[in-house]
């Protein structure tokens, strides 16, 4: 599959967000956001103009990037939020935040959804007792997310039994025990991203 391979910090500057795409770094003093945050290339203190089109174009960019997703892929999720019953934005929001790799990130699994892709391809994660490395894989209400038993002793997984992890009030983790549960579909309030979503659903519209 193709996969984006330039530095990940250019994308957050590009979009002028943290999209937390790089773990622990994100949130300390070394974030290019917090040391540089202007658009990369020769012109980038220069840009200011910016179309209705370009707005949305943007926005669309943003959300793409903080999941990791490539436009074909992206799209597909605008597609299916489409035929799905409710508010098109909201529901694309909800699918993407229903991918495997995302649900590892926010249970404090991996560090960022890159990791926590890794994770799951690495086939690292059972889902109701069964290995799943398929980092689209949707979840959904009641399943069960494990690290796999003979995994669980690898020190990256070991570790977690010493966090506090804080996870959103759809999902449930228990540190000891390493199980995951999807208590709720997510909703709109629970995506902490600062993101206007109807601006893609008029980009992808036109
Ligand atoms: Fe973005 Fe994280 Fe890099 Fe900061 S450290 S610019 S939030 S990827």
């Amino acid at each position: 599959m193709a996969k984006y391979t330039d530095a990940d910090c250019r994308l957050c500057r590009r979009e002028g967000c943290k999209l937390f795409l790089k773990g622990d770094r994100c949130i300390s003093p070394k974030c290019a956001m917090e040391k540089r945050p202007v658009v990369p290339g020769q012109h980038g203190l220069g840009r200011k103009k910016v179309t209705d089109y370009g707005q949305q174009l943007r926005e669309k960019q943003k959300v793409k990037r903080a999941y990791g997703l490539l436009e074909k892929q992206f799209r597909g999720y605008y597609e299916k939020a489409t035929r799905m019953k409710g508010v098109v934005g909201e529901n694309m929001l909800s699918l993407l935040e229903r991918r495997l790799d995302n649900v590892v990130y926010r249970l404090g699994i991996g560090d960022s959804r890159s990791e926590s892709r890794q994770v799951v391809n690495h086939g690292h994660i059972c889902v109701n007792g069964k290995t799943v490395n398929i980092p689209s894989y949707l979840v959904k209400v009641g399943d069960e997310i494990t690290i796999k038993e003979s995994s669980r002793n690898l020190p990256k997984f070991a570790q977690l039994k010493d966090m506090k992890i804080v996870v959103p009030k759809w999902l449930e983790f228990n540190t000891n025990t390493m199980v995951g549960k999807i208590i709720a579909l997510p909703k709109r309030d629970d995506i902490d991203l600062n993101i206007q979503e109807h601006m893609i659903i008029e980009l992808y519209s036109r």
